[in-house]
């Protein structure tokens, strides 16, 4: 047997320059000519994907198909592992977020994909490619990039919120409003961003009560707008919150009656789930997502975004959709440059 391309030195032998060149074939290799994909660089890989939810593994699934060698790094943190049960994702209401990752990994069996449960630790651009640095096998090189990373919320420091988090309290009105439905909620926010959630949660309930820790910082007019729309204002700092089995019962403060309230929506804040976008120094939108042109590139060649670090409609189908749309660019981008 002839001695493999280069091409062929990737994926599932990362070592594969200390083994015998027949054993770098694998039963995919052989059914499978990669040649006409030879680049000047060999490249480990075709495509990296950093981050293993919707996003990265939809993507992953499109590439796959897509005869692309593909390796997925996940850090094993997506960003909804506190929710009971998934929702708007079409066939799939209901479901556990994990069961969801677990389908879609099932599924990608099939094609060149590797999954790691690893951490990125560091990036580079290499080569017209680019350098993924993770945290147990050091450096490996791609053509393309795609960061699914996802964001972080800024989770309001309040005592036993943790352990009620996913059940009783969220921050997604449309994942878990229904839920709650004409039920006594407690919006926590201060500012326009109080402001907005409460008045978007009397599309759920009618009994909506703003609590902001503080001081509303809002104006007359803000205040005789939800004075309006019946939503009281406590001011009054939070001192815990009480109930059972992660089932809110009552927001105590650290002065004035306690408040009884069933669920409680906050709006507080994310951030970008890692550093390596502003490492990369990717251009930020305004919101503080990472700006991507029509097909998920960034401002940088080579480097796309798909799912919540990008744009701002946070939703697992979204997500998935967003990978899907980078995986398509990347292949054509691709495509266009061996077939030059
Ligand atoms: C409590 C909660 C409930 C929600 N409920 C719903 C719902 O009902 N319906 C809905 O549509 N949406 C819901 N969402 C929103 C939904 O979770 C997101 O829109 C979706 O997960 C976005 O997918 P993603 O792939 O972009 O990011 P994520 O799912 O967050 O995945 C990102 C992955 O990247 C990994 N990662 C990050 N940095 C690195 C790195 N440096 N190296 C390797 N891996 C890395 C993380 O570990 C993580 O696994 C909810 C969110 C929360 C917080």
């Amino acid at each position: 047997m002839p001695a493999p391309p280069p091409s062929m030195f990737r994926t599932k032998f990362r070592f594969a320059t200390e083994l015998e060149p027949d054993l770098l074939y694998t039963p995919h290799d052989l059914f499978n000519d990669y040649s006409f994909m030879k680049s000047t660089t060999a490249f480990d890989y075709d495509v990296i994907i950093i981050g293993g939810g919707p996003a990265g593994l939809s993507a992953a699934l499109v590439l796959g198909r897509s005869r692309r060698r593909v390796l997925v790094c996940d850090g094993g943190k997506p960003r909804n592992a506190a929710s009971h049960g998934l929702h708007n994702f079409i066939t799939r209401e209901g479901i556990l977020p994990t069961e969801l990752l677990r389908l879609a990994r099932a599924e990608l069996a099939e094609y060149d994909v590797e999954i790691r449960r690893e951490e990125v630790v560091d990036v580079e651009i290499w080569k017209k490619g680019f350098r993924v640095c993770t945290a147990d096998d050091g450096w490996l090189t791609s053509r393309k990039l795609l960061l699914a990373t996802g964001v972080r919320d800024a989770i309001p420091e309040i005592e036993r919120i943790g352990e009620m988090y996913g059940i009783s309290v969220h921050h997604c009105p449309y994942c878990d409003g229904w839920e709650h439905r004409d039920g006594p909620i407690a919006v926590y926010g201060r500012g326009k961003h109080g402001l907005g959630m409460a008045l978007s949660m009397k599309t759920w309930s009618n009994d909506v009560i703003l609590c902001t820790d503080g001081p509303a910082k809002l104006g007359k007019k803000e205040r005789e707008r939800l004075a309006r729309h019946g939503i009281a204002i406590r001011e009054e700092k939070v001192a815990r919150l009480e109930g059972e089995n992660g089932l809110l019962e009552r927001i105590v403060f650290t002065e004035g009656e306690p408040l009884a309230r069933s669920a409680l929506f906050f709006n507080t804040g994310q951030e970008q789930s890692c550093t390596i976008p502003s490492k990369l120094k990717c251009r930020l939108t305004g919101k503080g997502s990472i700006w991507v042109d029509g097909s998920e590139c960034t401002s940088i060649p080579g480097l796309y975004v798909a799912g919540d670090a990008s744009r701002d409609a946070q939703f697992v189908i979204v997500a998935a959709a967003e990978g899907t749309r980078a995986a398509v660019a990347i292949n054509t981008v691709m495509q266009a440059e061996e077939r030059k």
